[in-house]
């Protein structure tokens, strides 16, 4: 069982994205790109529970008061089970062990490789002289993907998140994570208690929920389980978790659509680590004939899983336009499914097409741009709102951010040519 964020591991991996940064520069490019080429500045409260807090502007927080720290915010695409190791601008497969690669929320910042205590929000020149390097650092609730091919979900108190595993053995595992979605430290996993609910009735008349069929999590390492045997698939089931002793009950509420499988363990990164051919990934074993490709990892109606397809940044403005069209219906079609853990993908390429936007405002008139580039720093934020609301599940504070996004599309469809 391996143990990818202990310390030591975590800071290989941020040398790890330096060095890679470093050398995708290649030596030829010029060591400092325009300003505009950069993500652009959000001001975040610095407080925990609070990533919510994105303004354009210096200030204080609107829920805690405390001086919103200026920060940018990049999505970016990694390893799911290695996040950050690998830092890409678009969809892959990660380097390490095949599986594609998902997009996370990480801060920007450069930095000096001999004095990381450096922090700089633009790229620099270091005391000794050398180029700064671009750094990724994880934010509280910037990841939201499994990592061991099961499900995950985020607990109501806002500092934990899940995920369940349904394994093809009849073995269900809970993997327990922070609110930067690294695994529990131990002493916090050895304080929680946890059960598997197979089966419960709810009595209508008393409003109490019996449970018929349930086993006890037990501690296995880092991660607890319980052996339930061979569901039925689709399987569900709910997990009732307590993170401390005498703390609240938080339920989640899975349904496998498949046996989850493990990501396959990989190989040790090195500098020139080629992508492993297709044919390297293990197949799904043959005991497990009804499990479906993917585990199940997102629950979602087939007609919509385009919707978390990535697709390359269109070439002419026309086109970028028809696919912020989509992307925005996507995002609206979530919202009315109750989806909202998968509102983050479609708002991300929203995102990604609307600074494709931005690179193209020289070719808009002047009046136009005036509306265009607030909209465009409008739906940016705005996308980072759905992520963070999406995490959260709260439909209100959604429905909120997408009526910013919508407007902010509005704009820019008013600005830059549809045809
Ligand atoms: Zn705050
Ligand atoms: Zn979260």
């Amino acid at each position: 069982m391996y143990n990818i964020m202990n310390g030591t591991m975590r800071l290989a991996a941020v040398l790890v994205a330096i060095a890679l940064s470093a050398s995708s520069l290649g030596g030829q490019q010029p060591a400092k790109p325009p300003a505009d080429q950069l993500p652009p500045l959000s001001y975040v409260c610095p407080m925990a529970g609070d990533e919510d807090v994105i303004e354009d502007k210096p200030g204080v927080c609107r829920k805690c008061g405390m001086e919103l720290k200026p920060t940018r915010l990049d999505s970016v695409w990694t390893c799911a089970t290695r996040p950050l190791l690998v830092v890409e601008s678009k969809p892959g497969k990660c380097p390490v062990d095949g599986t594609a690669l998902v997009q996370v929320t990480a801060a920007v910042s450069w930095t000096c490789t001999d004095q990381p205590s450096i922090e700089q929000l633009e790229p620099g020149t270091c005391p000794n002289g050398a180029a700064t390097v671009k750094r990724y650092a994880a934010r509280a609730h910037g990841n939201h993907n499994p990592q061991h091919g099961g499900q995950f979900f985020m607990a109501p108190d806002n500092c934990h998140h899940v995920e369940g595993a349904y394994l093809s053995t009849g073995v269900f595992r809970l993997y327990l994570y922070d609110d930067f979605t690294k695994p529990l430290p131990l002493d916090q996993v050895r304080a929680v208690a946890a059960r598997i609910v197979t089966k419960q009735t709810f009595d209508t008349s008393t409003k109490t929920t019996k449970e018929l069929a349930a086993a006890a999590l037990v501690r296995n390492g880092r991660f607890l389980e319980a052996r339930i045997g061979k569901l039925g698939l689709p399987a569900q089931m709910t997990a009732k978790v307590s993170f401390k002793k005498g703390g609240p009950e938080h339920v989640f509420d899975f349904a496998f659509e498949g046996f989850s499988k493990e990501p396959p363990a990989g190989t040790r990164l090195t500098t020139a680590a080629p992508t492993p051919p297709p044919a390297a990934e293990p197949r799904p074993s043959a005991s497990a004939p009804t499990s479906s490709e993917g585990g199940g990892t997102i629950e979602i109606a087939p007609a919509m899983e385009n919707a978390l397809i990535p697709v390359p940044i269109p070439e002419t403005v026309p086109e970028i336009m028809a696919q912020l069209r989509t992307r925005t219906d996507q995002i609206r079609t979530f919202i009315d499914r109750g989806s909202f853990a998968s509102i983050y993908v479609p708002a991300f390429q929203a995102k990604d097409l609307a600074l494709a936007l931005d690179a193209r405002k020289d070719t808009i008139p002047v009046d136009k741009r005036k509306i265009a580039q607030p909209a465009i720093a409008q739906l940016v934020r705005s996308a980072y709102l759905l992520d963070a609301f999406g995490d959260l599940g709260n439909k209100q504070q959604i429905v909120d951010a997408f009526s910013v996004f919508a407007a902010a599309v509005k704009d820019i469809q008013a600005s830059f040519p549809e045809k």
